[in-house]
């Protein structure tokens, strides 16, 4: 049996909620995957009478296709899409079904209307905790426009397709066969990439906000929040909504919720803003912030939003190490999220640089998967809690290099090797492996500001007092992106609704 006891029970209910027949067109040959494949569309044939199965020839062996019947729909599943992305079969049988995917009118509008043919292939591992999110947001577009497909495709089970296309990172995706991204993505990200933003007279007629929120991670989403609860007229304006947290596996610090995961919050903090009368412009980069009788903001696609204060929620970003080779070899072998892309280096030597938290949990995570990993520590001692050094002190197959200052990480199409200074001896040594794990902390996104009258520290960080504000009056800021002591999610969020309510202060005196 495939699927246990438990997982069966819940699965019945989903499938109860399908509202019309399916065709799982499969193809399949006699080796073990295709087996556990013919098992898993097997049983799931047994346990609705909406799921139908015939047997056909695909491009890839094993795979299947879910269809309407009559009409296929251009979603194919090669391997079997246990582990993370049974969620993504489950949505696409009732999807396929008939029940209407949870995405907003504007952005459905927005794929319906792409004009053209795009074939996509997204590689991805099972245990990747990105990939279904790009996969979801693949099918769903599969579903609502007949010129798209997308084709889930196991790494694991195709990994001469993996290794002939140099993929080192997932969930990697290809376009009519060509590289298009990799990492995380929304249906807002890949509608971007393609080309279709909101464009700039969705925002020509927008009268001024009382607040404006600029980001929409957890400060954002806490300060938009605060804001509207006082009755005033609010927007939020995010590049990515959920920022940080959309990375993040496992979170056990939010104070009152013993454990939950990343992309789970940052779906609660959608749905508690939209309870609320907020505008929230979503895909939308700020480039610019002028103050003026109002204050404007310029967004990337030309347009100017006004407000009479605005909160800067904007966030901090994974910081690069700035060798050759870095940026080169990113997803050739440089990543920065173990989780996600530790399988690709399965039976294979890495090393991590950076020997903080991040680091050390990272070299923990990745010593359970690859065949050795190498820690570079740029100062004499690593940084990391004791409880975690220990941790990693136990493990055989992880060396610890102190004092130790990258200098290029090598390769041909992909990475071979990491150079590094011993700083005691100045000596230079070459270390042969197949992947970089860049942990080394994070730097502000607040480069946007550099034209701006906006005070920041020397880390690039705004300067801000104890009730959010920054130097110019009604700009008020929030979160990772600000000179906090800390940078955590409970801490950002209160530091959100510490400058929605300076704003609203601010605009009851002026
Ligand atoms: C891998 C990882 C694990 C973590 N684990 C934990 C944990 O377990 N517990 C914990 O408390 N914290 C954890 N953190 C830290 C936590 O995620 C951050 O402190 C928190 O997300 C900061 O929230 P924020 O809203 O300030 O910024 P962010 O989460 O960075 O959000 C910034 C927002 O601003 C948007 N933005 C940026 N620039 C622009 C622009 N120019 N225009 C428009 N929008 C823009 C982004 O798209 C995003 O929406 C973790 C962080 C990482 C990376």
């Amino acid at each position: 049996m495939i699927l246990d006891a438990d997982i069966k029970a819940q699965l019945a209910q989903y499938l109860q909620m399908m509202e019309g027949d399916v065709l799982l067109k499969v193809s399949a040959g006699n080796d073990k995957v295709s087996n556990d494949m013919l098992e898993l569309v097997g049983e799931l044939a047994k346990m609705s009478p909406n799921i139908k199965v015939e047997r056909t020839n695909l491009d890839r062996i094993p795979s299947f296709s879910v269809n309407r019947i009559g009409e296929d729909t251009g979603i194919t599943f090669a391997g079997v899409p246990l582990g993370h992305e049974f969620t993504s079969l489950v949505l696409a049988l009732l999807q396929v079904s008939g029940r209407a995917p949870k995405i907003d009118q504007k952005l459905m509008d927005q794929i319906k209307n792409l004009k053209g043919e795009y074939h996509f292939e997204s590689y991805i591992s099972l245990t990747c905790h990105n990939c279904p999110d790009v996969v979801q947001a693949l099918n769903v577009m599969s579903l609502l426009n007949p010129g798209v497909t997308h084709t889930m495709i196991d790494g694991a089970a195709f990994k001469d397709e993996v290794e002939s296309k140099g993929i080192m990172a997932v969930p990697t995706v290809f376009l009519n066969g060509e590289f298009f991204e990799s990492g995380r993505m929304s249906v807002e990200d890949i509608l971007a990439k393609l080309g279709s933003k909101p464009d700039a007279s969705e925002f020509a007629d927008k009268e001024p906000f009382d607040v404006l929120v600029v980001g929409g991670g957890p400060a954002g989403a806490s300060s938009a929040i605060y804001a509207a609860r006082k009755g005033i007229r609010t927007g939020i304006v995010a590049e990515r909504f959920g920022g940080q947290i959309m990375d993040t596996l496992g979170i056990e610090n939010f104070i009152s919720v013993k454990y939950t995961e990343g992309p789970k919050l940052a779906a609660s903090l959608e749905e508690h803003i939209n309870e609320y009368n907020i505008d929230v412009m979503k895909s939308v980069r700020v480039e610019g912030i002028e103050k003026k009788d109002l204050i404007e903001v310029q967004l990337e696609n030309g347009a100017v939003v006004k407000s009479k204060t605005i909160i800067l929620a904007t966030g901090a970003r994974w910081r690069n190490v700035g060798v050759p080779g870095e940026l080169e070899f990113k997803n050739k072998g440089v990543a920065y999220c173990p989780h996600c892309d530790g399988p690709i280096f399965e039976g294979k030597h890495v090393a991590v640089i950076g020997g903080g938290n991040s680091g050390i949990e990272a070299a923990i995570d990745l010593a359970g998967v690859v065949k050795h990993v190498t820690v570079i520590e740029f100062l004499p001692e690593l940084k990391a809690d004791k409880v975690l050094q220990e941790r990693l002190y136990s493990l055989s197959n992880v060396t610890v290099i102190k004092n130790a200052q990258t200098k290029e990480i090598t390769g041909t199409d992909k990475v071979n090797g990491l150079t590094y200074i011993d700083r005691d001896s100045g000596e230079e040594h070459h270390i042969e492996l197949e992947g970089v794990f860049v942990q080394i902390g994070l730097v502000p996104n607040t480069d946007w500001l550099s034209n701006s009258a906006i005070e920041r520290n020397r880390f690039g960080e705004i300067i801000v007092d104890k009730r959010g504000a920054t130097n110019i009056p009604g700009v008020f800021a929030a979160g990772d992106c600000t000179d906090s002591a800390y940078k955590q999610i409970i801490i950002s969020m209160g530091s959100g609704a510490t400058a929605a309510l300076s704003a609203f202060d601010y605009l009851i005196r002026n």
